[in-house]
């Protein structure tokens, strides 16, 4: 089981990583997709998960893998089928995440009416930063997030831009799942996503929570 970090030394073991498909209008737009009623949710297992510190590990083999930057939400508390006005007491921190996409693989899921699991799943397809405890983020819905690629921009924009807020996504996911003490919950990426490759240097950055570069190697280079 992987474990992630929070700066006060604390350790979490999350039992499920739950994300969110299509929540900035602009990303919607270069999918070619539409907007939802309701949040689109998928998982991906505890095994997706690494540090955003160590190198980012690239499957080469399978089509394109595209870098997908996300503030990540990290639950402190259980909960179940909690309202939105009490979301946030669940939440004990924040961190960077790479939704990493096997994006040929998506697209032929999509097509078919398939699950997006080896899409979304894949070993490595989960690096996090460390977290930052919740009550250092001050306006967790005004955060500048920006990634870049061998030092030019590929993503930029803001967590104010997010169709559904934080404690929309929590009451929504928890009408479902029981919540758990270190479940995380990625939130979206703004538009600008894109292939990596290997000996790729990317920095992610999200504003008061994390800046940190790293370098992509492909899986035969483990
Ligand atoms: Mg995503």
């Amino acid at each position: 089981m992987n474990r992630i970090k929070r700066t006060d030394g604390t350790v979490f073991t999350p039992s499920k990583i739950l994300a969110v498909g299509l929540n900035y209008a602009e990303h919607i737009e270069e999918m070619r997709s539409r907007r939802t009623s309701e949040p689109v949710i998928f998982l991906k297992p505890n095994s997706a998960l690494t540090s955003l510190r160590e190198p980012v590990q690239i499957p080469t083999q399978y089509g394109s893998v595209h870098h997908e930057i996300e503030l990540c939400v990290l639950l402190e508390k259980p909960g179940f089928q909690v309202s939105e006005e009490k979301a946030m007491d669940l939440v004990g921190g924040y961190g960077v995440a790479l939704d990493l996409t096997l994006r040929d693989i998506q697209k032929k899921a999509k097509e078919r009416g398939h699950p997006w699991a080896i899409a979304k799943g894949f070993k490595g397809a989960c690096p996090v930063s460390e977290f930052v405890p919740a009550h250092q983020v001050k306006d967790v819905q005004n955060l500048q997030l920006t990634l870049t690629v061998n030092g030019q921009i590929r993503q930029s924009g803001n967590t104010a831009q997010m169709l559904f807020r934080i404690p929309e996504l929590i009451a929504y996911v928890s009408r479902f799942f029981p919540l758990e003490a270190g479940d995380l919950l990625l939130t979206g990426t703004p538009s600008g996503v894109g292939p990596l490759f290997p000996n790729d240097t990317i920095k992610a950055e999200i504003e008061s929570i994390a800046a940190i570069e790293t370098k992509c190697l492909g899986w035969e280079d483990e």
